[in-house]
């Protein structure tokens, strides 16, 4: 029997070593910003690449960052939002770097 119940997953960052506590819907590492190529759409896990995914840039849309996230496996972009949670210092830097 497959398990259809879905979790709320806590993570191990791959990059940092971070102990992410999964809220649901967090994607990345609030720490190093890192996400992990495992969706085709959000949530959904399906994607077999499974590449880390670096935070490339940031952009903003109606006051919200949203963190370009590239696949160092693949080359795949994507972009999230940023969570309350994530290291504003971090975000401030990357977006500064363009
Ligand atoms: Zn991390
Ligand atoms: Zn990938």
């Amino acid at each position: 029997m497959k398990k259809f119940i879905r979790t709320i997953e806590d993570f191990v960052c791959d990059n940092c070593g971070h102990q992410v506590k999964g809220s649901g819907y967090t994607n990345h590492c609030p720490q190093c910003l890192f996400s992990k190529h495992v969706d085709n759409n959000p949530g959904d896990r399906q994607n077999s690449c499974h590449g880390l995914m670096a935070p490339v840039s940031i952009e903003q849309d109606h006051g919200q960052y949203v963190i370009l996230h590239h696949c160092q496996k693949c080359g795949a972009e994507k972009k999230n939002k940023s969570q309350e949670s994530d290291n504003f210092d971090l975000i401030v830097k990357i977006a500064q770097q363009v």
